[in-house]
């Protein structure tokens, strides 16, 4: 590498250093900035200017003083520019625009048939403009979340059986498109990142999350990272709890989202009950989130016995891989979300008792179990602070 390039390697290095200890403080002076980076506070000054002059940190006041001048506190504009997330789901594209500290300002979804590449681009362009004309922002990148099995790295959504997606070179064709930075997740990946900017889940180093509901999934945070790799990493909902079980979506038998989906519970409850409109409303179901949940919502209040009953089922085996996943990672805290949670008070605090009871050697001593408190948002709210990350808090 030449000199001018380590220089510039290094002054970006150090650039993200400042930018972080700002980001995550609520105003910070410029003393503290060299204390904390152990940078000259001549260093510290000059990059501080240059990022104040392009707009991205602003001063906001003055510290209370300690003897002598107030020193003046800096924090990151919130408005230099926005960011913006899509969800694409089974049947829906979910589209988010936030501030540089997640502030939402916008949130739309677009409920279609069948999902393409195509069809992303060209509504993505739709909304951008849109928001490009009211907010009159430039956006930092674009982050996607989608269900299956997702390469962030080379941004490739390696296979996704609900939008049926193969090898999908995601981020390639919307770089293209848009020439801005694209970083695509895991949808459950992008809501334990959000669960790790906003949640409870940041006072922690190693989290796992559980999301439960019309389909399952799992996300795991070891030393405050996301564990994800090239892809598939903590596929909860496709871990066997019945051999020779129910054929699941992935191909293979007896995966928890087989056995324990909203599907199945509906499928469940239709075959036990004895009412006959209930069984004829399963019949007549379709397959989408809101129709599964209002069948269940219909099940509980028609044919109180037989839900409990299925749900009772639903918190043993529940409570079954919750001690499966303390085994084998031993978390600090343990989240459950997803749709489920509607029915929490069915199943929720009898699970993890059951865990708590069973896992080995008291590891779950320690352990945090909560419920998600960020809701529906989360979803998209994590690929946007990937892109935040990668463009203002994380050196090249
Ligand atoms: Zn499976």
């Amino acid at each position: 590498m030449s000199k001018k390039a380590t220089k510039q390697v290094m002054k970006d290095m150090n650039e993200k250093l400042i930018l972080k200890q700002i980001y995550y403080s609520d105003g910070i002076d410029r003393a503290s900035l060299a204390k904390k980076t152990n940078l000259s506070p001549a260093s510290v000054t000059n990059l501080v200017s240059e990022m104040k002059s392009n707009g991205l940190v602003i001063e906001i006041g003055n510290a209370i003083s300690t003897g002598g001048r107030r020193p003046i506190l800096l924090d990151i504009n919130p408005d230099y520019k926005y960011v913006i997330g899509i969800k694409i789901g089974y049947g829906y594209i979910n589209f988010m625009l936030t501030d540089l500290i997640g502030t939402i300002k916008d949130v739309k979804q677009k409920i279609f048939e069948n999902i393409t590449t195509e069809l992303v681009v060209s509504e993505l362009k739709k909304q951008m403009k849109q928001w490009f004309q009211r907010y009159k922002r430039d956006f930092l990148g674009i982050g996607v979340a989608v269900s299956g099995v997702v390469d962030s790295i080379n941004g490739t959504v390696i296979n996704s059986y609900l939008l049926k997606w193969k090898n999908i070179k995601l981020s390639e064709i919307l770089k293209k498109a848009f020439n801005k930075d694209v970083q695509i997740l895991n949808d459950v990946d992008s809501f334990a990142l959000a669960q790790l900017w906003f949640g409870r889940a940041k006072k922690y180093d190693n989290s796992v999350f559980l999301t439960l509901g019309v389909g399952i999934g799992g996300s795991v945070i070891l030393n405050k990272r996301l564990l994800s790799s090239y892809g598939g990493v903590s596929e909860f909902g496709h871990m066997t709890i019945r051999e020779n079980g129910n054929e699941c979506n992935c191909g293979s038998r007896g995966c928890l989202e087989a056995e324990a989906s909203f599907m199945e519970l509906a499928r469940t409850i239709a075959e036990k009950t004895k009412l006959e409109t209930l069984k004829r409303d399963f019949n007549m179901m379709q397959e989408t989130e809101s129709s599964e949940i209002e069948f269940l919502e219909r099940a509980k209040t028609s044919d109180k016995e037989t839900f409990y009953q299925v749900f009772s089922q639903y918190s043993d085996l529940i409570g079954l891989v919750l001690k499966n996943i303390i085994n084998i990672f031993k978390p600090e805290y343990l989240l459950i979300g997803g749709e489920a949670m509607e029915f929490s008070e069915y199943f929720y605090e009898k699970a993890i008792q059951y865990a708590k009871g069973n896992c080995f050697n008291g590891l779950s001593e320690n352990l945090n179990f909560d419920k998600d408190a960020i809701g529906e948002d989360a979803w998209t709210l994590g690929c946007i602070y990937r892109v935040i990350e990668n463009n203002i808090l994380t050196s090249k």
